[in-house]
């Protein structure tokens, strides 16, 4: 709407300055042969000529107008008006008129155009003296108000068009987000279908973002549920089976005591798995938690490393199995000491669990500028192709009778990918079924939080 209120002064300001110049010049056409005659006539060398005064006096009347003659030593010679005869005149205009210098002045206020013409005796190629002709110019403000009022007329047209164009688009443009509000309240409710917005493709746009905020909502929600229904099954087995002991113990008469032993080491061996599964499920809860729980120090990695392998080599040991550090230089980190120490045990830990008796477990660690690498290798009985993809995932065991044999929650790798990432490191698996495994990590030496 401003641009049509501002083209109103620009049309008209445009209309004044042509009409007037068109003006000047009919004008300026129109005084040449007067100024032929006078120029001819010596009557600026004081000559009288009853022609050229009817000539100056009908230009005069022609335009209700008003002339008058200059003579070279700025005496008015001639006034229609006869008001100002042989009076002097110094002005800016004649005298750059007399230096050949032509000048139109427009006076909008009063309404008047004023020229000054000088009079060239073309023989002598002198200034004899100037003519200045005003003459009143109703017409061009006339014209001036007749088009301010078709330009008003089509302004109005113009802004009511736009009104009603901005009101339509904007209900059209805003529908969509109608549709969107709508959606994302009832998101809140049950209905959580997708959106579709068609109607042009800052809102296709929208709409696709917002539906992958959708699935990757009902993403977590589904993993939350699934969570929640592994852990309360995980934590009922151990149960079910001490209720099991205990109450074929009840049932039984004179139960003979090495009986009572033997199914109480078993609830014992239970207790000890429920309790595993616990302190592992609290583990993986502070890895997920933000970084409020965060301790990090710059800690020597190499004795962080050495300590895991001294406290697993018992365990090793009981089955043989040889466990190798090989570290090629010192490394230093800013790490949380006991996350990475918990994801560290795991590793090693699963090596020496999921081993053949007699076989070995190699950790390496190695240094660059801006990472140190962690490398746990074993001779074990290794990961199938199609279960390498899932091993991260909680409560995931590739033989879930075999893992519960030896002990495991399918929490351990879960707990490691969380504090890898949580250091904004990497993990990876290599393995290769019957041969071996490979867990390679890869943590920046800077933590970055
Ligand atoms: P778990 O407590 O059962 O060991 P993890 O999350 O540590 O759970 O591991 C998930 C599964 O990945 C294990 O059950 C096991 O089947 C497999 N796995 C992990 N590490 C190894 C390894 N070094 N060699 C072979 N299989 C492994």
């Amino acid at each position: 709407m401003i641009p049509v209120l501002v083209m109103r002064y620009a049309v008209l300001a445009n209309y004044v300055s042509q009409a007037v110049e068109q003006k000047a010049q009919l004008l300026e056409r129109q005084c040449q042969q007067i100024l032929e005659q006078i120029a001819d006539s010596e009557y600026m060398h004081g000559s009288e000529s009853e022609q050229v005064d009817k000539l100056i006096d009908q230009m005069a009347s022609l335009y209700s107008g008003r002339v008058i003659l200059v003579n070279s030593n700025f005496r008015i010679i001639k006034d229609t008006y006869d008001i100002d005869e042989d009076k002097v005149i110094i002005s800016e205009e004649v005298l750059l008129t007399f230096q050949g210098t032509n000048s139109t002045n427009y006076d909008e206020e009063n309404q008047f155009l004023e020229m000054t013409i000088p009079i060239t005796d073309e023989d002598a190629g002198e200034t004899d003296g100037i003519m200045i002709i005003s003459v009143p110019t109703l017409d061009i403000a006339n014209g001036k108000t007749g088009l301010s009022t078709t330009v008003l007329q089509m302004q109005s047209i113009l802004l009511l068009l736009i009104l009603g164009v901005a009101f339509y688009a904007s209900r059209i443009l805003t529908r969509p987000f109608g549709r969107i509000t709508q959606s994302l309240e009832d998101v809140a409710g049950v209905n959580d279908e997708e959106l579709s917005i068609p109607d042009y493709t800052e809102t296709q746009l929208l709409a696709e973002a917002y539906n992958r905020m959708l699935k990757r909502m009902k993403a977590q929600e589904d993993s939350r549920q699934e969570f929640v229904s592994n852990v309360s099954h995980e934590l009922k087995t151990p149960i079910t089976s001490m209720k099991v002991l205990a109450d074929s113990l009840l049932a039984q008469e004179d139960v003979p005591v090495e009986l009572y032993k033997e199914f109480m080491a078993d609830i014992a061996e239970e207790i000890d798995r429920e309790n595993k599964i616990i302190s592992d499920l609290l583990s993986l809860v502070k890895m997920d938690k933000r970084s409020s729980d965060v301790h990090i120090e710059e800690t020597n990695i190499n004795q962080l490393i050495e300590l895991v392998l001294k406290r697993l080599r018992p365990i090793a040991a009981t089955r043989d199995i040889e466990l190798v550090l090989e570290s090629f230089k010192p490394v230093f980190a800013e790490v949380d000491e006991t996350k990475l120490t918990l994801a560290m045990s795991n590793l090693v830990e699963n090596g020496i669990k999921y081993n053949k008796a007699g076989g070995w477990v190699h950790v390496s660690l190695n240094v660059d500028t801006r990472y140190f690498y962690v490398k746990v290798e074993d001779s074990g009985m290794g990961i199938p192709e199609e279960a390498q993809e899932h091993i991260f995932e909680r409560f995931y065991r590739v033989d879930k009778s075999h893992s519960r044999e030896i002990g495991g929650t399918g929490l351990g790798l879960a707990i490691t990918r969380s504090a890898v990432l949580m250091h904004h490191g990497a993990i990876k698996v290599y393995s290769k079924e019957g041969e071996g495994t490979t867990f390679t990590v890869r943590i920046p030496l800077k933590y970055v939080p």
